[in-house]
């Protein structure tokens, strides 16, 4: 059984790699090439089991700089002698227009700097530190339809949605976001969607 959920892994991640803008009737991917992705290095593989939000945990002012070239940054940075990680932590990120972009590939583990394992854990980051800032209605909007979409892809109960300071000592992802999740507006939001 274990034998055959990796071949499924395996063939799925291949699968991925093939394929570049994921589209639905509500909406669309960016894909790795919008941000100009530097390529993974090698990676653990994982299925995701359950959802975790984030917040990306600087300032985000797209004024001052686009999300895709905040992403790049990010990613050179986590990729470097600091974090040495195999690539962006994050599977999805989503900007204050609404954008949902491509992070890693969903079936490899993400990564952290606090103390939980992120294996089985789907990984989605709002641009921005909400603890100063607060959720744009089109970024809520996204991720509610992303949160929708991967339940569903991935037949993740939508219970299991947490914020990551349910798991590791750490302010992510913000009050300002993490108070939907604490009244369960979050996860009525997903749910009602699903109907
Ligand atoms: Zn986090």
């Amino acid at each position: 059984m274990k034998t055959l959920k990796k071949l499924l892994i395996l063939i799925s991640v291949s699968l991925i790699g093939c394929s570049s803008i994921k589209t639905s009737d509500e909406f669309k991917i960016l894909p790795r090439s919008y941000w100009n992705a530097n390529e993974p290095k090698p990676f653990k593989l994982h299925v995701p089991e359950k959802i975790t939000i984030h917040h990306e945990g600087t300032v985000f002012n797209p004024e001052k700089e686009s999300a895709a070239s905040k992403l790049k940054r990010v990613q050179v940075w986590g990729m470097g002698a600091e974090r040495n990680w195999s690539d962006i932590p994050y599977h999805y990120l989503i900007d204050f227009e609404g954008n949902i972009l491509e992070g890693r590939n969903v079936f490899t583990q993400g990564e952290t700097a606090t103390e939980y394992s992120p294996e089985g854990h789907l990984l989605i980051t709002l641009f921005g530190n909400f603890e100063e800032q607060v959720v744009t209605e089109k970024q809520y909007n996204s991720l509610i339809n992303l949160l929708v979409n991967s339940v569903k892809r991935f037949n993740i109960p939508p219970d299991s949605i947490k914020g990551h300071k349910d798991f590791a000592n750490t302010l992510c992802p913000g009050k300002n976001l993490y108070q939907f999740l604490e009244d369960g507006s979050l996860i009525k939001d997903v749910k009602a969607k699903l109907k």
